[in-house]
């Protein structure tokens, strides 16, 4: 009995969850550049990038995934999304947040008044770490050439990190990500480029992981900081006035 009110209780709390980001949509006046042209280059560069991260055998996770997941998305996209590393669902379809968290990323995304077509989705590493454990600091450092490219390549105007270890490994900081989400930092993939604002928020299974509303309006916090900065606005019936769904 006891079994069933906790299933109960956490089938509630997803459905809340689903619900919440579900009923933000946001009216953007602009589609962040879907209908910008697609840069032939960019996409040759992507798809030639994406063979090598295929091939690499660098570090010991090229060995036991089944499937490298280099990213995905537009390639003139203004927003990345930035990840941890594969879990099982994206090891075995070879694309990035398609599981549980893909499908809440997915919702954060639509909630911002997007699609997922319009933004671009990768992960710090590109092979599964056995268990879902978190990457190994020597795995980060033979992997993160290939995002540095994608970022080159991309270069958007905002890049969400996802989670502790995607933001710690472009911040270069051991900082707990409670305290360094909600704010922009400069993210600088080289010495000659201007530098990338960089928005750290939790990770879509955390989220999952440790349900409550103020986990919940912390990442929303965060997504309309980064619509303002690109200048899209959140409609008047999504302000921070709006009730959160009852359960
Ligand atoms: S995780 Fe990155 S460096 Fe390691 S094998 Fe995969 S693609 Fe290569």
């Amino acid at each position: 009995m006891k079994e069933e009110r906790n299933l109960r209780k956490v089938f509630d709390q997803h459905v809340k969850l689903e619900e919440f980001f579900t009923g933000f949509s946001v009216k953007s006046q602009k589609p962040v550049q879907p209908q910008q042209p697609q840069n032939n280059d960019i996409i040759a560069e992507l798809k030639q990038l994406a063979k090598e991260v295929d091939a690499c055998r660098k570090c010991v996770l090229g060995t036991t995934r089944t499937n490298a997941v280099p990213g995905e998305g537009n390639p003139n996209a203004d927003i990345v999304f930035v990840g941890e590393g594969p879990g099982a669902d994206e090891d075995a379809q070879g694309r990035p947040f398609v599981g549980r968290s893909g499908q809440l990323l997915d919702k954060i995304i639509i909630a911002m008044g997007l699609k997922r077509s319009d933004v671009y989705i990768c992960n710090i590493v590109k092979c599964r770490p056995p268990e879902n454990r978190e990457p190994r600091p020597e795995e980060i450092i033979s992997c993160l050439p290939f995002l540095k490219r994608q970022l080159s390549l991309i270069r958007p105007q905002v890049i969400v990190c996802l989670g502790a270890p995607a933001t710690r490994t472009l911040l270069e900081t051991n900082k707990p990500i409670g305290q360094l989400r909600g704010k922009f930092y400069d993210f600088n993939f080289d010495d000659f480029s201007p530098p990338i604002k960089l928005m750290p928020t939790f990770h879509p299974a955390y989220l999952l992981r440790n349900y409550s509303d103020e986990n919940r309006r912390k990442v929303w916090e965060d997504m309309k900081t980064v619509l303002a900065e690109l200048g899209l606005p959140v409609g008047a019936k999504h302000s921070e006035d709006r009730p959160v769904p009852k359960k």
